[in-house]
């Protein structure tokens, strides 16, 4: 606590002395006559009181760049829930040209390090931070990782470049393939972790992910690893966020305890069709992987057509099935 805080904190006590901020044990009510303050107490108003202030002297600049970030937040979540792949495509475009090229504000190791050290910006000046940082772990935490499928901006580009690029480019890895690849991720997060706890280099986040070229600032060798990323993407579509991505990793991490997950019908016991048109390779069978899952929609969508997803059909067609028997 700094002089000017303990000033102003004696201050405020000799103010709140009558004030019941807190219900204090009944003996020591009674010794004093009146409730106490500890002194983290008061720090803690103070720090309240300063949030209030500096929330009501923002600047223009600053209020347009909350109001951007709801903007792009909300209209990801509203694409999202509408399950529309037009509003999915505005959203991809808002975050590429809005959180990519003009903020470069994108969920990165590098905040990763610093939640793990406490070393959080300051509120004041870093709203827009804490509004995506919390809608990602929030959102993740209740239907999964809505930042990959929607928000972040190297994600939404490399979507955009798969439904550009021809299909016959692509090249499929085996599904036993995929499914080990899938796990490299986990081990670059947990060396990159490792590296930053022993040597408290944070610069490594730039040869572990590509998400500074949007800065448009970097040195060749950072150049020519995101362009052999690139040029590797054409080939293998989401190549950086299945098996690279260390956010992708630590956001799958915290989706195991998501809590609106995917519904699966009996049918999808043996249909294959979601399985195919996921480009996540998120499904397995029955089963979908909620980490590897990034709530694109693209399954969903084929559950709720009644012409393409088996349940539906089979229900459509019981009792037409049912009359022939019983004839
Ligand atoms: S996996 Fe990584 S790069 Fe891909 S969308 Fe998620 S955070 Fe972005
Ligand atoms: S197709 Fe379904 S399982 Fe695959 S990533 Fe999209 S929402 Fe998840």
């Amino acid at each position: 606590m700094t002089v000017t805080k303990f000033v102003a904190a004696c201050a405020m006590a000799s103010c709140l002395s009558f004030v019941p901020v807190r219900a204090e044990p009944p003996s020591q009510a009674i010794e004093t006559g009146q409730p106490t303050l500890s002194l983290e107490d008061l720090d803690a108003l103070l720090e309240e009181d300063e949030i209030e202030e500096s929330v009501a002297s923002l600047n223009s600049s600053e209020v347009a760049d909350i109001i951007g970030i709801v903007v792009v937040l909300g209209f990801a979540f509203f694409s999202f829930a509408r399950k529309s792949v037009a509003l999915k495509y505005i959203s991809f475009a808002m975050s590429i040209a809005y959180l990519g090229f003009y903020k470069s504000n994108l969920v990165s190791i590098v905040n990763i390090f610093a939640i793990l050290q406490g070393n959080l910006p300051g509120f004041r000046h870093s709203i827009p931070w804490y509004l995506l940082i919390g809608f990602t772990v929030v959102s993740t935490v209740l239907w999964g990782r809505l930042y990959c499928g929607r928000i972040c901006a190297f994600g939404a580009l490399t979507q955009v470049l798969d439904r550009l690029l021809p299909s016959r480019l692509r090249i499929d890895p085996p599904a036993w393939l995929d499914r080990r690849l899938a796990y490299l991720k986990y081990g670059i997060l947990g060396g990159v972790l490792v590296y930053f706890l022993g040597t408290g280099d944070f610069l490594i986040y730039r040869y572990v992910e590509p998400f500074w070229m949007f800065t448009l600032n970097g040195n060749v060798v950072m150049w020519t690893l995101v362009a052999i990323l690139l040029i590797a993407t054409v080939f293998v579509r989401n190549l950086y966020c299945r098996y690279l991505c260390s956010v992708g990793a630590a956001l799958g991490l915290i989706s195991n305890l998501t809590v609106f997950r995917i519904k699966r019908w009996g049918e999808c016991q043996n249909c294959k069709i979601c399985e195919k048109a996921c480009e996540w390779g998120a499904i397995d069978g029955p089963k979908i992987s909620v980490a590897e899952c990034v709530r694109c929609d693209d399954c969903e969508r084929i559950y709720h057509d009644q012409k393409k997803c088996v349940h539906w059909i089979v229900l459509q067609k019981k009792p037409r099935a049912q009359i022939i028997a019983s004839s």
